[in-house]
């Protein structure tokens, strides 16, 4: 258990959560950021991913819906202006994955909260495996037992066990966040070559995504939706004309099919050296009100930046403990 889930427990304790319960409110939005719901355990597919079960979405939602104001995009900005004190929190869902339509939606409406779902456009138009998924499903599928050093990896990659293969996968993703993006399709080749799985079937993806249709219905359910590009590449690593294809194309998907302009958008990958100012500029250009990013962090309003909002990254282990000392201190325990 870490130093933050410890103090956390400790805030647990009835007299703790009394005095928790009255502690001032804070000025600032504190946005939680998920990906992937349901169980992942034994998935093929990047388990990294993976945010919450059912069952502990369900938890959180219920913490939330009693002990703090769930606010959408759209009133971040008076928020901000005003600078009142409150409990503010923005749920968020980035990539559009089917299970956000499926476990987590129903769950948000049963709770009456709101989130902002930030798909893919091009996944929605034309499913496919994303790179993250595809390098996860590659060495899990691997008939190798080893990578060996290659042009790609200085060093060599033991695939013996689950626990191997989770750390090579980890190794391999934060190879392909460093190639500028031309040579990640060969990377992916190699790999597909060295692991002995070859390229990952697409159409094992045609139920991976949501779809508009689903995305709609989210929509007049309260949701809201803002854009992740057209294809989720590193905004950093891309040309200045593909990263401008990449927003401007995902904002005009967004349009035809929502019937809205993309106000808000989230960068893929979003650490704190891909969030560059012509990065940041790109998606301005775009009309794009609020940018989050996902380095960990809270939104203060003090050094606000609308197009750098952190947001707490919630995985698995993510407790409502840690989820209640968040809320009341989100300074200290909104950071990763
Ligand atoms: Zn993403």
């Amino acid at each position: 258990m870490s130093r933050r889930d410890r103090a956390a427990g400790l805030l647990a304790a009835p007299v703790a959560r009394y005095v928790v319960r009255r502690l001032p409110r804070w000025r600032g939005v504190l946005v939680l950021n998920y990906h992937r719901v349901g169980d992942l355990s034994a998935s093929q597919w990047d388990r990294d991913l993976w945010s919450a079960t059912g069952e502990a979405l369900d938890a959180q939602l219920a913490v939330l819906a009693r002990e703090a104001e769930v606010i959408g995009p759209d009133d971040v900005a008076a928020a901000q202006r005003e600078r009142r004190a409150g409990r503010r929190v923005l749920l968020t869902f980035d990539d559009g994955y089917r299970d956000n339509y499926e476990i987590a939606y129903p769950l948000l409406r049963r709770h009456g909260v709101t989130a902002t779902f930030f798909p893919v456009s091009g996944y929605l138009d034309d499913p496919c495996v994303p790179w993250w998924d595809e390098v996860s499903w590659m060495v899990r599928n691997a008939s190798a037992r080893e990578l060996p050093p290659s042009e790609w990896m200085p060093e060599a990659l033991a695939l013996g066990d689950d626990g191997a293969r989770d750390a090579a996968i980890k190794r391999l993703l934060t190879r392909y966040k460093q190639l500028e993006s031309p040579a990640t399709e060969r990377f992916l080749e190699a790999l597909a070559d060295a692991t002995g799985s070859g390229r990952c079937p697409a159409e094992l993806a045609s139920e991976q995504w949501m779809t508009w249709e689903m995305a709609r219905e989210m929509r007049d359910g309260g949701m809201a939706f803002g854009g992740h590009t057209v294809t989720h590449p590193v905004l950093s690593k891309v040309t200045a004309e593909r990263r401008a294809e990449e927003v401007g194309g995902c904002a005009r998907r967004h349009r035809e099919e929502l019937g809205a302009p993309m106000r808000w958008f989230a960068y893929p990958v979003g650490s704190r050296e891909i969030v560059t100012a012509p990065v940041k500029r790109s998606v301005g250009d775009a009309g794009v009100e609020l940018a989050f990013s996902f380095y960990g962090g809270w939104g203060g309003f003090a050094g606000w930046d609308p197009l750098d909002v952190p947001r707490v990254h919630v995985g698995p282990s993510y407790s409502v403990e840690l989820l209640r000392a968040a809320l009341a201190f989100p300074r200290a325990f909104g950071r990763w």
